[in-house]
C-alpha cells in the first residue's frame, strides 16, 4: 500500500468539484487502500480522494476512539439527503491545512447514502463525530474546505500560517 502526498491550501486543486465513481472495482479498491494508508500515516480521521491530488467523489474515515480497534470506512460517492435544524459546533481540523483548528457550525445530524468498498449501496443516520466529519468530508468534494466557512481575514491568516509551515518543512 502507497503513502500519497497530501495537497494542502491554496492549492487550486482543493476548489475543485469531485466527480462521480462510475464502477467500484479491483483498481478502485487499491487507490481506497491507498487513501486509507495515507490517512492513517498523516495521522487523521477523514480523508477526501481530492486531498491526495484525484477528482473523484471518494472518502474514507476512521473515527474509532484512540485505543480501539481500528474501524476503516469507505464511502464512494456519498450524497446527503437530510439535515437536522439543530446544530453542533466542533473544533475541527484537516489535513490539507495542517495545525490549523477552527470552531465550526453544523447541522447536528445527516442522513446520507453511499457506495460501500464492495460497490454495495447503504445509508446512514448520522450523529455525532461520523455527523460533522461527514459533512467535513463532503464539502471537500464540493471544493470546500473549512476555513471558508471563517471571515476572509481569519482565512488568509490560516493559509499564511500554512505556506510558512510548509516552508519551514522543506
Ligand atoms: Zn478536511
Amino acid at each position: 500500500m502507497a503513502i500519497l502526498p497530501i495537497i494542502t491550501v491554496p492549492d487550486p486543486l482543493l476548489k475543485k468539484v469531485s466527480k462521480p465513481v462510475k464502477k467500484v472495482d479491483d483498481q478502485l479498491r487499491t487507490f481506497l487502500d491507498d487513501m486509507l494508508s495515507t490517512m492513517y500515516a498523516a495521522p487523521g480521521i477523514g480523508l477526501a480522494a481530492i486531498q491526495v491530488g484525484i477528482l473523484k467523489r471518494i472518502l474514507v474515515m476512521d473515527i474509532s476512539p484512540d485505543g480501539e480497534e481500528a474501524d476503516p470506512q469507505f464511502f464512494i460517492n456519498p450524497e446527503i439527503t437530510w439535515t437536522s435544524d439543530d446544530m453542533a459546533t466542533y473544533n475541527e481540523g484537516c489535513l490539507s491545512v495542517p495545525e490549523q483548528y477552527a470552531d465550526i457550525e453544523r447541522p447536528a445530524q445527516c442522513k446520507f447514502k453511499y457506495l460501500d468498498y464492495h460497490g454495495k449501496s447503504q445509508k446512514v443516520h448520522a450523529t455525532g463525530l461520523l455527523a460533522t466529519c461527514i459533512q467535513h468530508e463532503m464539502d471537500h468534494l464540493n471544493g470546500i474546505v473549512f476555513i471558508d466557512y471563517l471571515s476572509k481575514v481569519k482565512r488568509s491568516m490560516y493559509v499564511r500560517k500554512v505556506k510558512k509551515l510548509a516552508k519551514d518543512n522543506e
